[in-house]
């Protein structure tokens, strides 16, 4: 159920409603929109009783939400969600386009320094890499663990971009909750219902990587599990799924990229290492991703990727990186999008223009 506010409603009879909906029993979502507050309403196993809700001062009207998702839901929230991280300028689901750049895994201070002083100067606002990896092969590297984090902080402070690194368990999501700004469930997780939850309850915005062979329902149910607990702020990456085709490493499902944003609010970014898993590949799937209507792109890049404990074969060269920000960059002009150009990279062009 979802009640739909007036749009000349208050904020009081907002919570009004609210404590009235929590008196039943329920949850209450409150989802304030450009128009309107609309209130999702979970935790009922059936229809609630729509009757004393209705009648309430600044009540518009009550519907059933006839979707399985309902916070997701564009229904719910009409106008596309903005995230934004607290003492940065930095969105993900505006008119800028969110770059999140950096190695499969933190592998040590010299190798993520040098990476993300190469992804800062060409533009990207967030640092990506696993502290936590989860490998195929229990003999692989698995990451460096909270050590990792510890580098990603640094990175943060040093060169002013957001950490988004993966949480594998509860354990580790304590932890990555502690130092990242978001924090990613990968697509081996998208239905460990138990970790969903968990993100939930955090209080960092969480990356939702689509599950190997989920279907868009599924994704969004996945999301919905983050949504119910209360966290609000999650983003959708599309990676890659598991077909026949053997010339890539999975398919990268672009269609995906229109029917969420058809179906919901939430911003959704692409990611074209994991979806190809081939560096030739990389930088024309980007180029489709902005073209297709991403809200950003999560690229893997290297210092060094012939030397990478994971993904060396994915891995762009920065100078390839350099190379896919000029492009994407034209690319999302098109479309009026921005990819906001770093204050350190604008003092470096104004200086070699004068
Ligand atoms: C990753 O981002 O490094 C990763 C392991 O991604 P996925 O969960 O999409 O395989
Ligand atoms: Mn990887």
């Amino acid at each position: 159920m979802l009640v739909v506010m007036r749009a000349q409603a208050t904020d009081e009879q907002v919570r009004a409603v609210c404590q009235k909906i929590e008196a039943l029993g329920y949850r209450a979502h409150a989802m304030p929109g450009a128009q309107r507050t609309a209130i999702g309403i979970t935790g009922n196993s059936g229809e609630v009783e729509a009757g004393s809700l209705e009648e309430m001062p600044g009540v518009h009207e009550v519907i059933r939400v006839s979707k399985p998702y309902k916070l997701v839901s564009r229904d719910t929230k009409p106008d596309t969600t903005i995230i934004r991280f607290p003492n940065s300028a930095v969105t993900v689901g505006g008119q800028d386009l969110a770059i999140i750049a950096g190695p499969c895994g933190i592998e040590s201070r010299d190798q993520a320094f040098n990476t993300a002083e190469r992804v800062a100067t060409a533009g990207a606002q967030f640092f990506r890499g696993g502290a936590y990896k989860p490998r195929t092969s229990p003999y692989s590297f698995q990451g460096l663990g909270e050590e990792g984090l510890k580098i990603m902080a640094e990175i943060r402070d040093q060169f002013g971009l957001l950490i988004v690194t993966e949480a594998v368990d509860y354990e580790s999501l304590d932890l990555v909750d502690q130092y990242a700004d978001v924090i990613q469930i990968g697509a081996r997780n998208m239905q460990n219902f138990s970790l969903l939850k968990r993100a939930g309850r955090a209080r960092k915005a969480v990356l939702l990587k689509r599950g190997l062979s989920a279907t868009l329902e599924e994704f969004l149910m996945a999301a919905e599990y983050i949504m119910s607990e209360g966290n609000y702020n999650v983003i959708l990456c599309e990676r890659g799924v598991r077909t026949f085709a053997d010339h890539t490493r999975n398919t990268l499902d672009l269609s995906i990229v229109p029917a969420v944003q058809r179906l919901s609010h939430l911003p959704i970014i692409v990611d074209p290492s994991h979806g190809t898993g081939k560096r030739n590949k990389v930088t024309p799937l980007s180029r489709a991703a902005i073209a297709v209507g991403a809200d950003g792109l999560m690229v893997e890049v290297h210092h060094d990727p012939d030397a990478a404990l994971s993904d060396g074969m994915q891995s762009l060269f920065p100078d390839q990186f350099d190379a896919l920000m000029t492009q994407v960059r034209l690319i999302a002009a098109v479309l009026d999008r921005d990819i906001p150009v770093p204050t350190k990279r604008r003092a470096e062009l104004a200086s070699s223009a004068g």
